[in-house]
């Protein structure tokens, strides 16, 4: 047996649904699934250090025969042993070692080293995905403008030069089916770096979405192109979400897929609401597409 020794290379980001490829290798994880290692792979896996964006759905066709693919995850070796997911004991892109995508089945499918399968993957459900990956990303640069003036101190800014709230104060970011959840940590740190979070106490949060809707329904109306900038097509290679908007180019590094113009995501509303996560008080800012508006 051995082991691929490059990235497998990645067709998502360009909109890719469907690829034909190499099976380099085929590892029998224990659980009733094998996790299939391709050359070249059009389906999007989670990521295990920011799982943000989960996998496709679809299938994968080998000697005629669907297979379903239940979930996709990253692998990395070294070249003596495979990692999945949490388990990588290494960053990604480290010299030496090899970052694919690990298509897993159920471990009855008659897969081997070196076929050539078709890899398909779900074209509803990657345009629900992308249409919530761009909404967050939206959403996210317009709440940092909306809360703009409630920073005492200067802080790191944003791709439009806003304070990035977000960017300082994001836990986790899940994107659902077109829209997304993203959790922020108000705790000291926050207030030490100046910002004042009297602006997201909770009789505040309808007029801070409403201000959010209102940006973000103007950036629509613009109709800005979406594309993603990358470095080279291995999985590992930096990826960059870039956005054409009325304040300037956004660029955000970014490993998920996404729609072509914001015009794609309809009318996009916000909700807010505080919370606790273990002790720290948290804002949740949840983002719903409405494509069909
Ligand atoms: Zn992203």
């Amino acid at each position: 047996m051995t082991l691929p020794a490059r990235d497998t290379r990645v067709t998502y980001p360009d909109g890719a649904l469907t690829t034909t490829t190499e099976v380099l290798h085929v590892a029998q994880l224990g659980d009733g699934r094998l996790a299939v290692l391709t050359e070249v792979s059009s389906f999007h896996p989670v990521d295990a250090a920011w799982p943000d964006q989960p996998a496709d759905a679809g299938v994968l066709r080998a000697g005629g025969v669907a297979v379903p693919i239940r979930d996709a995850v990253v692998a990395a070796t070294d070249g003596a042993e495979l990692f999945l997911g949490d388990d990588i004991p290494v960053r990604k892109g480290t010299e030496g070692w090899a970052f694919l995508v690990a298509h897993l089945v159920d471990d009855d499918a008659a897969i081997a080293d070196g076929d050539e399968i078709e890899i398909e993957s779900d074209a509803s459900v990657r345009a629900a995905l992308s249409i919530g990956h761009t909404a967050c990303h939206v959403a996210s640069l317009a709440l940092n403008r909306a809360l703009a003036g409630n920073w005492s101190k200067p802080a790191r800014e944003d791709a439009l030069g806003s304070p990035d709230f977000d960017g300082i104060a994001i836990a986790t970011s899940r994107i659902q089916p077109n829209g997304s959840t993203d959790t922020y940590r108000l705790n000291k740190s926050l207030r030490r770096a100046g910002f004042d979070t009297s602006a997201v106490a909770a009789d505040v949060l309808d007029t801070l979405a409403a201000t959010v809707e209102a940006t973000l329904a103007e950036w629509g109306e613009a109709g800005a192109a979406v594309g993603i900038d990358r470095d080279g097509d291995g999985l590992t290679d930096r990826r960059y979400w870039v956005c054409e908007l009325p304040g300037g180019t956004a660029r955000i590094p970014c490993g998920g897929t996404h729609v072509a113009a914001l015009s794609e995501l309809g009318r996009v509303q916000v909700r807010f609401e505080l919370g606790d996560d273990a002790g720290t008080p948290v804002l949740r800012m949840r983002t719903t597409a409405h494509p069909d508006h």
